[in-house]
């Protein structure tokens, strides 16, 4: 069958087999993948098959006193969510979307829009024990006590360490599972920058930027911050049910979504929202996972797909250098989202670090490699790093230059898989096998 990353690029011919019990499914295969969210190439196989962990979904365990859950790879987070929020519990991290799995959310170390925060980090921090399936064909639980290298290597190791069968993660309390957002609009970079760095204090911050647009209303947007409502604030709103979806029926053509037409689309965003700060109780799935709200929307990029370049910049000055590049570049497509980050985590190849993450969508073309070859000239001399689960285009080189960490990572997976049996396409691209 074809397979694809949510960018649907590339798309390769490969097996993927299915099934309830992951411990035999995963028996000889080359890689574990969950509901293909990550953008590129991390969860395609070289060659061989992989497991599709989909249909493993069940919990297994939960103590409503500690709010420790133990639950099968496959589960996602729209179904966690659905069945936790309105028993006052939550997945500690939430990120954009909430079609991915537990196992996919460990192999990248998700973070979202608490990660500047000290009670935030990424999925990693709340993760007790792993249950895996190693290469060798062992299945061992790996925990901060139980072989801690394979668990360092695993949070944010893409799938290479090992097959994760089983996650026991932390679920954090909520005093209601509504939201209290409050968004600003902003008209230029500078303005916005200060507008980030005074929401700090808030649990929950992300913003919006209009890359299209030059001059003086260059990086002009929309910061969203937010916390979990009170009960008082909630009021007598019932728990929120899973909202309902619209699909995009079809693929649009290649090359619509192109600079015209997206200045329109972020002009509008940006106009319409009036007064300049707006107060409101919204539902949680609004807020954490607004893209969700148009199902299969990567098909607005047509048959030749797209990627994410997102990157970590550590000062603010090279951030704002960043974009100005982007703009320069005019790569850029209608998302451009920044986020705060806050400090690294245990994960030894986990994307966040304190600084500045910008993302941004840019469709497929023939110059696509070359422009995410000069945005990474641009991550590396300023001390950045990207992030894997949006790659598809880093070439080996720039990836070990912009991280030191990938020695370690490279040593742990050896000692635990020597001939290198797990791979994916994005390994033998980063790593060579
Ligand atoms: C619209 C959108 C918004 C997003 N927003 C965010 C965000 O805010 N923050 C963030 O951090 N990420 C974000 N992402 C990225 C997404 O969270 C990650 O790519 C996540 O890994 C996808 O999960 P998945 O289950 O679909 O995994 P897949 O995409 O299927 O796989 C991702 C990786 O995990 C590995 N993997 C999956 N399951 C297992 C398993 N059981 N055992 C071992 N390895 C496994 C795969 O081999 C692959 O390397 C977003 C993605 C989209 C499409």
């Amino acid at each position: 069958m074809k397979l694809t990353g949510w960018g649907r690029h590339p798309v390769v011919e490969a097996e993927e087999r299915l099934g309830e019990d992951l411990a035999p499914l995963t028996d000889g295969a080359v890689l574990s993948r969950g509901l293909g969210r990550s953008y590129g190439d991390a969860s395609l196989p070289a060659d061989g098959v992989a497991v599709g962990t989909v249909n493993a979904d069940r919990i297994l365990d939960f103590d409503s006193s500690t709010g420790v859950l133990r639950a099968e790879a496959g589960l996602t987070l729209h179904e966690l969510s659905r069945l936790f929020w309105p028993r006052g519990f939550s997945s500690p991290v939430l990120p954009g979307t909430a079609y991915i799995t537990l196992g996919g959310m460990v192999a990248a170390d998700v973070h979202a829009k608490n990660h500047h925060r000290p009670e935030g980090g990424t999925i990693g921090r709340y993760i007790r024990r792993l249950k895996m399936r190693l290469a060798d064909g062992r299945v061992l639980w790996t925990s901060r006590a139980e072989e801690p290298d394979l668990f360092r290597a695993t949070v944010g190791g893409m799938g290479l360490t090992g097959h994760v069968l089983e996650v026991e993660l932390t679920l954090q309390r909520i005093p209601s599972a509504w939201v209290y957002q409050e968004t600003e609009r902003f008209a230029d970079l500078d303005r916005y920058i200060e507008g980030f760095e005074k929401a700090l204090e808030w649990p929950f911050t992300m913003g919006w930027i209009d890359c299209l647009k030059r001059g003086r209303s260059m990086g002009r947007g929309i910061l969203y911050r937010g916390r979990w409502a009170s009960v008082e604030e909630a009021g007598n709103r019932p728990a929120p049910k899973p909202l309902r979806r619209k699909s995009l029926p079809i693929d649009l053509p290649s090359g619509l979504l192109n600079r015209q037409t997206l200045s329109v689309f972020n002009f509008g965003i940006y106009r319409i929202h009036v007064p300049k700060v707006k107060r409101s109780i919204v539902h949680p799935e609004t807020f954490f996972h607004p893209l969700d709200k148009l199902l299969s929307w990567n098909r607005g990029y047509g048959r030749r797909g797209f990627t994410q370049h997102q990157s970590v910049i550590p000062t603010r000055e090279g951030a704002k250098r960043f974009l100005r590049l982007l703009t320069d570049l005019g790569v850029a497509s209608f998302l451009c989202v920044i986020k705060d980050c806050g400090e690294e985590g245990e994960g030894i190849l986990s994307f966040p670090k304190s600084g500045t993450s910008i993302a941004v969508d840019i469709p497929v073309r023939d110059r696509t490699r070359a422009d995410i070859a000069r945005l990474n000239e641009q991550v590396i001399a300023e001390g950045g790093r990207i992030y894997l689960a949006k790659d598809t285009f880093t070439s080996a080189e720039d990836y070990a230059a912009m991280d030191p960490r990938v020695e370690e990572f490279l040593r742990i997976r050896r000692r635990y898989d020597p001939d290198c049996k797990l791979r994916s396409l994005q390994s033998v691209r980063l790593f060579g096998d």
